[in-house]
């Protein structure tokens, strides 16, 4: 056993949702670790006072989820450029000397996801649809893109909000009008929901797959249901899928690693763990 007693948690409001506290703690448990990590709901009123209360009450640091992503920034003393990118953190390592970084793995855990299901995948080997424009959206496509995707059709409900993100992220993101979706498919080598369609007390997504090429990875970032009625849909056609659930996964490993010094592996133990949980 470690001497050093290690604490960290998931920062968010509500939070009791959160999934992080069964992969961390499964993960201390696997490494023989001495630490724990923790659920702290934190009402946005007390978001300030909870991140600058982490150094004082000596953890390592936290996860930032749903509502705190963006705000949680500003309260950095230093913020990954990756992350700066992407505009929110999910997060925070404290220094030997107290000060905070910020990070966001999202997108490195989403890449992840990919590679796992498919080895060989490279992010110029056609062009790439995302589906929705929301926070997720965001960080996916910042990874896609230092991934080296070339060609991204970018469609969301709300229009002005692709467009404001291919002015923002440049000239290899297009962003097409909803009513395209279906078309869009065309020639695409990737198509990834991003929006919340098709999870649990959702309606399933609106999209017709006629014209995706069944060679086209099919990805659903969503893990409430594993199987979502599109990637039934796309299973059903021939195309490989991914689910959300290692996208959860690998974006806890780097935070993982940074608090308590192990490169911890995402094994079907956790999927398991988390699927049981579900
Ligand atoms: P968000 O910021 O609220 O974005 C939601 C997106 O869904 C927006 O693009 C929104 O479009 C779209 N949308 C909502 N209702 C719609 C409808 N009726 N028809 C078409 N599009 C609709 O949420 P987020 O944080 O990006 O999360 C999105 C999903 O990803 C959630 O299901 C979440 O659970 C999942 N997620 C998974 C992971 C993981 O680790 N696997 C991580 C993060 C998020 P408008 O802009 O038009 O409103």
């Amino acid at each position: 056993m470690n001497e050093q007693f290690i604490m960290a948690g998931v920062m968010g409001w509500p939070v009791a949702h959160s999934r992080s506290p069964l992969i961390h703690n499964h993960w201390i448990k696997k490494y023989q670790l001495s630490g724990a990590y923790g659920r702290f709901p934190v009402e946005p009123k007390n978001l300030e006072a909870a991140i600058r209360g982490l150094s004082a009450l000596g953890l390592a640091g936290c996860n930032i989820t749903i509502p705190h992503k963006v705000e949680a920034m500003q309260y950095m003393d230093w913020v990954d450029p990756h992350a700066q990118k992407i505009g929110a953190i999910n997060t925070v390592v404290v220094q030997a000397n107290g000060t905070r970084h910020g990070y966001n793995n999202d997108g490195f855990g989403y890449l992840q996801s990919l590679k796992e299901a498919h080895a060989q995948w490279r992010a110029d080997t056609g062009p790439v649809v995302v589906l929705g424009a929301g926070g997720a959206a965001r960080a996916i496509l910042v990874a896609l893109l230092q991934e080296g995707a070339t060609e991204i059709r970018l469609l969301n409900r709300t229009l002005d909000k692709a467009q404001a993100l291919a002015q923002e992220f440049g000239p290899s993101i297009q962003a097409l009008p909803w009513s395209q979706r279906h078309e869009a498919l065309a020639q695409a080598a990737l198509l990834i929901n991003t929006t919340n369609q098709g999870m649990h007390g959702t309606p399933a997504l609106d999209l017709a797959l006629d014209e995706l090429p069944t060679t086209a990875m099919v990805s659903d970032i969503i893990y409430t249901p594993l199987v979502t009625p599109l990637l039934e849909q796309a299973r059903q056609r021939g195309n490989t899928t991914v689910n959300g659930l290692g996208m959860l996964i690998h974006q806890a490993r780097p935070a993982f690693e940074a608090w308590f010094g192990i490169k911890p592996a995402a094994t079907s133990e956790i999927s398991d763990l988390l699927i049981a949980s579900l």
